[in-house]
């Protein structure tokens, strides 16, 4: 095949995964994805901040009959290891479908994420703490009433009978993560006593800062970071000051 009609099959793969890419989140434009040709290297999709933040991963794309995986891994590697990103590799040939080659490290967490997100029931199983249910008994009420400053409060009474308002306006449009959040940072104040805390961290393969605890005083639940690293959250609640990573 000559070498500028491989690079046409190449770049029609970039705009297929792009355009996947951009399906999933609509908030995107092909701005923030941009199909760029690399040379030698092969097609890349060059990301956004926007883009990256909720696509975290460096992209190498192959539309190959033939494709060495291991060298195209390497380029992968090396694209991701300059970028802070995951590697991701999208690969396809003719008449086949796209595929995308990860670390089995970190599809399994992603698959674990998916599953934690999608049961309630299950990931509170998991980390709630026993120490705690017996206090908890009737001591959360909805409020239509709550300013909208707060999505949910800790009040203490002076007897120290301790009550989670919740602002019903929030609870309504929040997601599953979004409300676990919320209702941990509140347990938090109310059953643990933390206060607040503004510690940022920058986790492996990251080119941002995200909170080191779910103490943070802002909610942050619907983001991705919250699913990757809810293991962190809900351990760093009980021990706090732990440092993600470590
Ligand atoms: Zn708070």
């Amino acid at each position: 095949m000559k070498t500028s009609s491989a690079k046409a099959k190449g770049r029609r793969a970039c705009q297929e995964f792009q355009q996947l890419i951009l399906r999933w989140f609509p908030d995107l434009s092909e701005r923030d994805v941009r199909v760029t040709a690399s040379g030698s290297t092969g097609e890349d999709l060059q990301l956004s901040q926007a883009a990256s933040k909720a696509f975290p991963y460096a992209v190498e794309v192959k539309n190959q009959e033939r494709l060495n995986i291991w060298q195209s891994l390497l380029q992968t590697n090396q694209h991701s290891r300059k970028l802070g990103l995951e590697p991701l590799l999208a690969f396809r040939r003719n008449r086949s479908d796209l595929y995308v080659a990860l670390r089995a490290e970190h599809f399994l967490a992603l698959v674990g994420v998916v599953d934690t997100a999608l049961s309630g029931q299950k990931s509170s199983e998991r980390s709630s703490p026993d120490r705690s249910q017996e206090d908890l008994k009737g001591r959360f009420i909805y409020d239509a009433n709550l300013s909208n400053e707060f999505a949910a409060v800790c009040e203490i009474f002076s007897d120290g009978y301790k009550l989670i308002r919740i602002n019903e306006l929030y609870w309504s449009y929040y997601g599953e993560s979004a409300r676990e959040e919320l209702v941990y940072h509140e347990l938090g104040h109310c059953v643990l006593d933390r206060d607040h805390s503004e510690e940022l961290t920058i986790p492996y393969a990251y080119s941002y800062a995200i909170p080191n605890s779910i103490m943070y005083p802002y909610a942050f639940g619907n983001s991705f970071y919250y699913l990757v690293f809810r293991d962190h959250y809900v351990e760093e609640l009980m021990h706090p000051g732990k440092r993600l990573g470590n």
